[in-house]
This record gives C-alpha cells, sequence and structure tokens, in this order.
C-alpha cells in the first residue's frame, strides 16, 4: 500500500523546525505578552527586508489586510474596485464590505490573472483602483496594470496572498502597487499556525495609517481619528512565523524545482502545463494543469490515493452573494472556462520525486499517453 500524496504535508515540514517553534511559544508563554511587542516587530522588519520592501505591517489574516489596506486607500460607498473574476472570495468581498462596488473583470487565459485589456474596457469614472491578484503565484500583468492605474490616476493594491517572493521583471510581488497583502494562512508559501498577513507598501505615510487602521484608528490611548478595526496579529503567532521564516526561500525554491519536473514529465500528455509569463518568476503555491475531462482525472487520481484540487469552481460573478449586480455569464467567458478545466496538483515543499512521477504517471494512465 502506497502513501498517499496530498496536496499538503505539513507534518512533514514541522518535524524540520518543531522544536524551535515549542521553543518560541514557551518564550511568549513565559513573557505573557500576548498582543503587540518585539517579536511583532521583527517579523515586519525580517519580512520586509527580505523582500526588499520599506514597509511591513502585520495583521490578523490576508482578508483583514485586503479591508485595512482598502481603508487606508479611502475606498467607500460610489467607489468602483476592478477585482479578477477569478480569485478567492476575500479579494472582492472586501471591497463590498467598505460599501464600494466590485467590478469583476476575466482573465487571460494563460495566466488565469487579470486581463488588461479587459480591465480598460470596465473603466468608468467611478474607477477609483485595480485589485490584481498573483494567482497561483505568479504576478498578473503589472507592467500593462500599472500603465493604466496611471493613466487614470487609479490605486493598484496587489492581492499577492499566494505568492510571497514572486518577482515581475525583478520587482517582488507586493511591492509594485500603492500597498500589497500577503496571508499566512497555514497553506500559504509561508504558512502560520493560525491566521495571519501582512500589508506591504514603500509609502510611508501609508504605512502608518495602516499601523493606525490596525488599532481602531487610535492615535494615542483612547482617541480615535478615523475608524478602523482589530487587525492586530498575535504575538505568538509572529513568534511562531520568525521560526518558519528561514525556511521559506528553500521551500520556494523546492516548490519550483518539483514544477520543473513536472513541466517534465507531462511533456506528452493532453493537458497544457503553467504557462509562465515573460518576466515572471513563478513560485508556484499551485501547480494548476488545464485540462479536458477535468472532474474524470481528479476521481481518478482520487482512486489512487493522489490529492487534488479546484481552485475555483465559482467565479465570483457566479456568486449568489453577488447576484444584485447582475453580471453575464457570457462577459467572463475565460473565467467560465477556466472553472470547469484547472486542476492543482500536489506542489508542496515536502513533495519527493518518486511521488510526482506517481502523479504525472497517473495523469498519463488516465489519458492513455506517454511521456516525452
Ligand atoms: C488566502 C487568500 C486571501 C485571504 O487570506 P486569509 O489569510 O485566508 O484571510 C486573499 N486572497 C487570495 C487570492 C488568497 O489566496
Amino acid at each position: 500500500m502506497k502513501k498517499p500524496i496530498n496536496m499538503l504535508d505539513l507534518r512533514a515540514e514541522f518535524a524540520l523546525f518543531g522544536e524551535q517553534v515549542k521553543c518560541a511559544v514557551h518564550r511568549v508563554l513565559e513573557s505573557q505578552q500576548f498582543i503587540g511587542g518585539p517579536d511583532i516587530a521583527e517579523l515586519e522588519r525580517q519580512v520586509a527586508a527580505k523582500l526588499g520592501i520599506a514597509e511591513a505591517v502585520a495583521v490578523s489574516n490576508g482578508t483583514d489586510a485586503l479591508l485595512c489596506a482598502l481603508m487606508a486607500l479611502g475606498v467607500g460607498a460610489g467607489d468602483e474596485v476592478i477585482v479578477p473574476t477569478f480569485t478567492f472570495f476575500a479579494t472582492a468581498g472586501c471591497v463590498h464590505r467598505l460599501g464600494a462596488k466590485p467590478v469583476f473583470v476575466d482573465i487571460d487565459p494563460a495566466t488565469f490573472c487579470l486581463d488588461p485589456a479587459r480591465v480598460r474596457a470596465a473603466l468608468t469614472p467611478r474607477t477609483k483602483g485595480i485589485i490584481p491578484v498573483h494567482l497561483y503565484g505568479q504576478c498578473a500583468a503589472m507592467s500593462d496594470l500599472l500603465t493604466i492605474a496611471r493613466e487614470h490616476r487609479l490605486f493598484v493594491l496587489e492581492d499577492a496572498a499566494q505568492a510571497i517572493g514572486a518577482r515581475f521583471n525583478g520587482e517582488v510581488a507586493g511591492g509594485m502597487g500603492e500597498l500589497g497583502c500577503l496571508s499566512f494562512y497555514p497553506t500559504k508559501n509561508l504558512g502560520g499556525f493560525g491566521e495571519g498577513g501582512m500589508i506591504l507598501t514603500r509609502d510611508t505615510a501609508l504605512a502608518a495609517r495602516c499601523r493606525q487602521l490596525r488599532n481602531h484608528g487610535q492615535s494615542q490611548q483612547y482617541l480615535h481619528e478615523f475608524v478602523g478595526g482589530n487587525f492586530r496579529l498575535d504575538t505568538l503567532k509572529a513568534a511562531i512565523l520568525l521560526v518558519k521564516l528561514p525556511h521559506w526561500e528553500k521551500f520556494t525554491r523546492q516548490r519550483q524545482e518539483s514544477a520543473a519536473l513536472y513541466d517534465a514529465l507531462l511533456k506528452g500528455a493532453p493537458v497544457r502545463t503553467p504557462v509562465v509569463a515573460p518576466g515572471n518568476t513563478h513560485v508556484y503555491h499551485q501547480y494548476t494543469i488545464d485540462c479536458d475531462r477535468r472532474d474524470e482525472l481528479m476521481s481518478f487520481l482520487k482512486e489512487r490515493d493522489i490529492g487534488t484540487a479546484v481552485y475555483y469552481p465559482v467565479p465570483l460573478h457566479r456568486q449568489p452573494c453577488f447576484a444584485h449586480l447582475k453580471c453575464r455569464t457570457e462577459d467572463f467567458p475565460v473565467a467560465e472556462a477556466a472553472s470547469r478545466r484547472v486542476l492543482s496538483l500536489p506542489v508542496h515543499p515536502m513533495l519527493t520525486e518518486e511521488e510526482i512521477r506517481r502523479v504525472a504517471g497517473a495523469i498519463h494512465e488516465f489519458f492513455g499517453s506517454r511521456a516525452r
């Protein structure tokens, strides 16, 4: 009986640094400081330094990072914000929560990220900004999107939740727009122990505003200049992330090596392996193929104890909570097709070459194809 191949193996990762995590937890428990303190500032300093972005603001999760960033940008009622329809819910949910309108835009069929031409077509006098999502770990078409933003005086808020460390033309994900957001959800490339997130920016004034919003808009104790929220990251989680952070670059390389092996092994199979756009360094949060008979393939792999996942089966323009926006399915042909055709294969850092060969072999077996 072969070992199942899962989308994640967090236990195997934990074995690499578990003792250090236990020490860090113990240290925080002894200090009895659970909010704020030097671990938060140190995590912010180290992430900012590793990514080469001036400012990093640790927050409660990736969703709150987006919400707090949109609050800092002054998004509110009457504003429209352009978001891809093919993304995790939070990207659009945060826009709606501030009383603004998420304007869904279709994606590029090669990268599954926002299609700049369709962004242009969606602009109105009310458009206030664009949220490109660096889906699966590669940057959206940032040069075109930044050009559109400059021409129309729009903000760019990068949703880099899946793309920590990804680069476009040497520029790091989350460091190109006014603000960028990361998530430390346990399944993300830098996964914490529970919820966590971060806001990135080169703008010190915006960073200061995010720090204030994170703490109910307080400028000094019990004096609130504006309304924020409780978007604080727990000290315990920051202390644990400080233990995991030194492993993150190596884990990213392992994902990239696994992806390269899949690319080679899947040649000859009737599937489209991930297309990396020119200038992009992909960090493979997901290794997502595009194929016919996706659901059948998924069941076939499941019978062989190989886990896979579909991100995302229902595009946001079809979500019941956005029915009032009266979106027309025919306006999103690429996302509609992608939602029926994408399949993410295991690509976590603990995956072995033998396991990758088993996955690729099973895909060939399903299609009756042969490796080239
Ligand atoms: C994970 C994710 C988020 C939200 O992050 P949480 O930490 O789960 O709140 C936002 N956008 C995208 C694209 C994500 O993948």
